[in-house]
This record gives C-alpha cells, sequence and structure tokens, in this order.
C-alpha cells in the first residue's frame, strides 16, 4: 500500500472526474491521499470533497507562501480558529517560503511561516513544507525550534547532498519525492542512492502537477505514485513492495494522526 502525502486533489482539475481518478487512485494501491491547504477560501472546497471520501482524503490546513500577501494576519487568523481541539487535519500544510518569482512579502513570509511552524508545536502536528529558492533562509527559521519536537515534510524534494544534509539534520522530517525522481535529467536518484536513506521518505504527487514520466506534460493523479515507487526500487535495488512498505510507514510515523482519524 501507497500513500500520497501532497495532491491538490481538491482542485478544479479534478472537478469534471474526480470519482475516476480516486478509482484509479485505489486500483494502484494508494491507500490514503493526504490534501494540503493553501489559503482560507480553499478550506470549505477541500473539506467538502474529503466529506465525500472520509476514511481516504485527509486534509491539511495551512497559508502558502505564495498565498501571503499584507492581509496574512487575517488569513492567518481565520485559519487558525480552524484549529480546535477536535480538529481533522493531519498537518499543517502546505507552509514555507517561496521566493523564486516574488519577493514582496519576503519579511511577512517569513512571519507566516515562522508562526505556522508555531502552530505544528502548539496543536502536536508535522509541517508540510513547501520551499522554493529559500532553502538558507528556511533553514534559519527551523534552526530556532531545533530540538522541540517539530516534525514533517519537505516537499518536492529536488536539492543536492547540501540540502539533504542541512534538511536531513532536522531529525524528525522526511523528503517528499514525486515526479521529478522520474525525469531524464533529474540529478535525484543519484543524490538520493548515496545519501538519503529510505526511511526519511515519503512519496508525493504534487498532483495535478509535476507528472512523472511516462505521463510528463500531462495533468497529474494519485496513480501515478506508482511510478515514483517503481523508480525508487530500481535505485535503492530493492522490489517495490519493500518500497511501498518502507515509505508508508515513514508517512505514518510523521502523520500521527491519520491512523487515529482513519480508524
Ligand atoms: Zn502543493
Amino acid at each position: 500500500m501507497l500513500i500520497d502525502t501532497h495532491a491538490h486533489i481538491d482542485g478544479e482539475e479534478f472537478d469534471e472526474d474526480r470519482p475516476e481518478v480516486i478509482e484509479r487512485a485505489r486500483q494502484a494501491g494508494v491507500a490514503s491521499i493526504f490534501i494540503p491547504n493553501v489559503n482560507p477560501s480553499g478550506v470549505g472546497k477541500m473539506m467538502q470533497v474529503c466529506a465525500q471520501y472520509p476514511d481516504y482524503l485527509f486534509p491539511m490546513i495551512g497559508l502558502h507562501p505564495e498565498d501571503v500577501d499584507a492581509h496574512f494576519h487575517e488569513a492567518l487568523d481565520n485559519l487558525e480558529q480552524l484549529l480546535t481541539d477536535d480538529n481533522p487535519f493531519v498537518a499543517i500544510g502546505e507552509v514555507g517560503l517561496d521566493f523564486y518569482w516574488d519577493t514582496t512579502f519576503k519579511t511577512q513570509q517569513l512571519e507566516a511561516f515562522e508562526t505556522q511552524v508555531q502552530w505544528a508545536l502548539t496543536y502536536q502536528l508535522p509541517l508540510m513544507i513547501h520551499c522554493r529558492s529559500a532553502n538558507l533562509e528556511l533553514v534559519e527559521v527551523l534552526e530556532k525550534y531545533r530540538g522541540c519536537g517539530l516534525t514533517g515534510v519537505f516537499h518536492c524534494f529536488t536539492g543536492n547532498e547540501e540540502d539533504v544534509m542541512r534538511l536531513l539534520s532536522f531529525e524528525g522530517f522526511a523528503l517528499g519525492i514525486g515526479g521529478v525522481l522520474t525525469f531524464k535529467k533529474s540529478k535525484l536518484p543519484e543524490v538520493l542512492a548515496h545519501h538519503v536513506p529510505l526511511d526519511r521518505i515519503v512519496l508525493e504527487t504534487d498532483s495535478p502537477y509535476m507528472a512523472p514520466v511516462p505521463h510528463r506534460g500531462k495533468r497529474n493523479e494519485s496513480a501515478f505514485v506508482e511510478h515514483v515507487a517503481e523508480r525508487l526500487a530500481e535505485i535503492y535495488g530493492l522490489d517495490r513492495k519493500a518500497v511501498e512498505d518502507t515509505t508508508t510507514h515513514n508517512a505514518i510515523k510523521i502523520f500521527k494522526k491519520y491512523p487515529l482519524l482513519r480508524s
């Protein structure tokens, strides 16, 4: 069994055929799909979609760095209100820093991220972290909380050996590995094989984005996570079942609430 730890299956890209997409995921051995939230206005739709597939879809809560603007305090207040004692969220996410396209709200992004790191501690949830062109700044924030028991996933990891060393020095964290691993020119297979033990990896699609080979360039969906598992099996010289078992075990360890919500 596999877990897709990061899929935007609540997106409008799936409005026409979500039941079929979920059926194909089940057929491919996907046991559950975790859905990141990106802003307050998306929560309603996400919860509605999750309600249609309880026991299969599990939501997260968070303000995405690209959704941080001058009104981020209000957005964070709205989101935090949903973090009640019996909230259904498996993680705080997706949160982080993204200075790739736009650094207009750099300081706001940093503040919003740190606030949500504190939520992860207060509400005892893992972090689903998005980081682009901001690795050093990200580590600087996390460094302040080293040893506090933070856990989580560095989603869509595509870095080099140095990045691995920096990020995996945070013990409760794993790398989220998806379609990029299967791309022909990707250096990721080599980086993983030499520097990342399989017990620090969780699977993800980031669908509808980042479709793996042989679907590259098309809409991605959770069923395609099997191609990522297959490639990992090749890289680590293991059979596919071992990769599925280990990465699922890793996910359950990090997303502690998931098995409780499921039973
Ligand atoms: Zn995402």
